[in-house]
């Protein structure tokens, strides 16, 4: 028997439609995944990926931007197109139960979902493209910033039209922007939470810019950037519960407002967290699972202090994602490889 095939549709033009539906209608305009493919004056073609996470709606309000603005305006260079979990993005999820996360299937699988990716890896491939970019969303109070898989001038310019905030990382591999990495210059863009109108405005500025951009700077920077590396990612001991203010009898109590240390530089010694329970219930693991909370944490008493400098991203105080996911993540601050 044939593998089952996930339906990859084709496009050369934005439905006029699309500017008269939400985003969870996205099936009315785009039944299954799609590839778009719009014409432009001249050059490479940029790739972008919209709603690889159906419910991070960023993506699907620039495509709006972009039928939009393009009433009225010639693309200075091609654009593709890859509209991902549109069933998702139907349901208002990141990815239905029966489903992989796509943006985990992109170097390849046993799934339908990982032919699918093949498929469009190999559409960018032989497009050569000139920059690759996929848009994001996440909860929780972090600035607009953008990941890099290679801290190269060229993926610094491109990520940097986005936000000088930076964060670097090479796990999971099996992101988009890995694969595209080994294609042309690729960003991930987290245009704060889903449907900001910053974040909007933010994300479609930078495929606009980056169509008009003639080359990218192959050394030294273009503006002054921080980069971060992850070091760390936090997650809670189960069967905890957890509270948010300083009356809180939870077992594990965390400032109201954490959510505003999203990417500050906390001090050694800062107080994370309190509890009364004795039993670990913070771990810090690396990219490998090893348990390095011994690293970064240590007790006092009730408090749960750092022990050394750290940054942390995406904290949130989402009960579904404490759980589910984690914490947050650390990170330290990496000098930028050129000077500006
Ligand atoms: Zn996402």
């Amino acid at each position: 028997m044939d593998p089952v095939t996930l339906p990859l549709a084709r496009y050369d033009a934005l439905p006029d439609a699309l500017l008269r539906i939400g985003p969870r209608e996205i099936r009315s305009v785009f039944p299954d995944p799609a590839l778009i493919h719009l014409e432009g004056l001249a050059g490479a073609p940029v790739f972008l990926s919209v709603l690889l996470h159906g419910n991070e709606t960023t993506g699907f309000f620039v495509l709006q931007r972009l039928a939009h603005w393009m009433r009225s305006h010639k693309l200075p260079r091609p654009l593709i197109i890859f509209v991902g979990n549109v069933h998702a993005t139907e349901a208002g999820v990141r990815h239905l139960a029966a489903q992989p996360d796509y943006n985990r299937i992109w170097e390849g699988g046993p799934g339908p979902e990982h032919a699918l990716a093949m498929e469009v890896l190999a559409v960018a491939r032989d497009a050569r493209p000139f920059a690759a970019i996929d848009i994001h969303n996440n909860t929780g109070l972090n600035p607009h910033y953008a990941c890099v898989n290679r801290l190269e001038p060229e993926f610094l310019h491109l990520a940097s039209l986005f936000s000088p905030t930076l964060v670097t990382f090479n796990n999971p591999s099996s992101v988009i922007s890995m694969a595209m990495a080994n294609i042309c210059p690729a960003v991930t863009v987290e245009a704060g939470k889903s449907g900001d109108a910053r974040g909007i405005e933010r994300a479609f500025d930078l495929v606009l810019d980056t169509l008009h951009l003639h080359a990218f700077r192959t050394s030294g920077l273009e503006r002054k950037v921080s980069i971060y590396e992850t070091v760390g990612r936090v997650e809670l001991a189960r069967h905890l519960s957890f509270g948010f203010t300083e009356t809180s009898d939870a077992d594990l109590v965390f400032p109201a407002d954490l959510e505003r240390w999203n990417f500050t530089g906390l001090k050694a010694g800062t107080e994370f967290a309190t509890s009364r329970v004795p039993a670990p219930v913070l771990r810090v693991v690396n990219a490998r699972r090893e348990d390095i909370t011994a690293d970064f944490f240590a007790r006092d008493g009730n408090a749960i202090r750092l022990t050394r400098d750290i940054t942390p991203s995406m904290l949130t105080r989402d009960p579904h994602i404490l759980r589910e996911d984690c914490l947050c993540y650390l990170m330290q601050e990496i000098p930028a490889p050129v000077e500006a």
